[in-house]
């Protein structure tokens, strides 16, 4: 059981929908609010002793053998035109290795979001969301999801918007399955009403704010200078709390050469893109105000305000 399902369930909470964004707990909480905030804490004591910084170390390092291991194995298939059976067995095992290590790495981003709740229980509370604060779905897209799962193939799925949609409305918004990036799986859901609560942390100053507002706000050629150059700091920085979904690995900041705008300038790629067809080709678009609020808080713990 991962760890925020353990957390929900001590704290009482049987959750219908997903629990998205595992580097912030988007999730309908209800009245247990504070129930899930005591729970947390504990959990979080108790885990703490684990030393769980250098148990996320060697995920990491795990991951990255594991992956390219993984690569090696798929470059000789598309070489050999197959695999031996020893071969074919190998990359299998390897398969779900990665998948439970990836599985490990989401818990760990849950586990310090339970520490995050537990130090700031005042700052989180239960949202409704509806078009005129759609920003705050906004600023959890792309984060890993924990049970969102494809009913097609089990694969993780993640929040979306419509491509092209530069002010995404409720009914923009679905569920696109992860196999999308490695073409194996294409099943989309609908954005539900009940996806629409979240418990997340409310004081954010872009959260006070309207959608509308915020827009408005970012679209100022003087706002878009100062977020620019906060921004370009960071190229090629790793962000936590944005996994490749097929790999794992945290997502890199990148620039676009050519843009239409700031909401056209910057999107998070998978460190294993080798510029190839075989390299990793998953890629988040930062594509709204929210998201690069969400960005900058990730990398520098300041929004865009
Ligand atoms: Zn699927
Ligand atoms: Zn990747």
């Amino acid at each position: 059981m991962g760890f925020f399902k353990q957390l929900l369930h001590t704290a009482g909470i049987f959750l219908e929908t997903a629990v998205y964004a595992a580097g912030t707990l988007a999730a309908y909480v209800g009245d247990k609010a504070g129930k899930l905030a005591r729970v947390a804490k504990q959990a979080y004591h108790d885990y703490k002793s684990r030393n769980f910084p250098q148990e996320k170390r060697d995920n990491r390092s795990t991951l990255g053998q594991v992956n390219g291991l993984i690569s090696d194995l798929e470059a000789k298939r598309r070489r050999n035109g197959g695999l031996s059976h020893y071969d074919a067995h190998d990359l299998n095992n390897l398969y779900s290795r990665r998948k439970s290590l990836i599985d490990e790495a989401l818990e760990f981003h849950e586990m310090e979001t339970a520490k995050d709740i537990a130090e700031n229980q005042g700052d989180f509370e239960d949202v409704e969301v509806h078009e005129n604060n759609i920003h705050i779905v906004q600023f959890h897209v792309g984060q890993a999801v924990s049970n969102k799962r494809c009913p097609a193939c089990q694969k993780p799925m993640q929040l979306q918007w419509q491509r092209g949609t530069l002010k995404a409305g409720f009914n923009d918004l679905f569920w696109g399955c992860t196999g999308f990036y490695d073409d194996s799986c294409h099943k989309t859901l609908r954005f539900m009403s009940q996806d629409a609560y979240l418990f997340t942390k409310t004081t954010r100053p872009e959260f006070q704010i309207s959608a509308g507002q915020l827009n408005n706000i970012v679209m100022k050629p003087s706002s878009q200078i100062i977020i620019k150059k906060r921004i370009n700091d960071l190229r090629d920085e790793v962000v936590e709390k944005y996994l490749c979904p097929v790999h794992g690995v945290e997502l890199v900041l990148k620039q676009k050469n050519s843009a239409e705008g700031l909401l056209d300038l910057y999107f998070l790629g998978c460190p294993m893109w080798n510029g190839t067809d075989s390299g990793c080709n998953f890629v988040m678009k930062l594509k709204s105000a929210a998201q690069l609020a969400s960005l900058l808080e990730a990398t520098t713990g300041r929004g865009l305000f």
